[in-house]
């Protein structure tokens, strides 16, 4: 799971870029408080559709392989 730190600017526009701001982690965001907001609260969102997938489909069939079985991959062959 994946977790984005953002802190909502309420003194900008919606929609400008300065807006929200994003942290990949609280240090970044704590850095960044540090020069423009020392009063500034970041909470933590988790990244949706970011779980890792070990299977994948075949893009000529639509089979569903499990990534993590060589033998599969090497199984599943066409001759295009
Ligand atoms: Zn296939």
């Amino acid at each position: 799971m994946t977790i984005v730190w953002i802190y909502v600017d309420t003194n900008k526009e919606v929609g400008d870029r300065d807006h929200l701001k994003v942290f990949a982690n609280p240090d970044a965001a704590d850095e960044w408080f540090k020069e423009n907001d020392p009063e500034g609260v970041v909470f933590g969102y988790e990244v949706l559709g970011d779980e890792t997938r070990p299977r994948s489909y075949c893009q000529a069939c639509g089979a569903l392989i499990d990534m993590r079985d060589l033998s599969q991959i090497v199984a599943h062959v066409h001759d295009t």
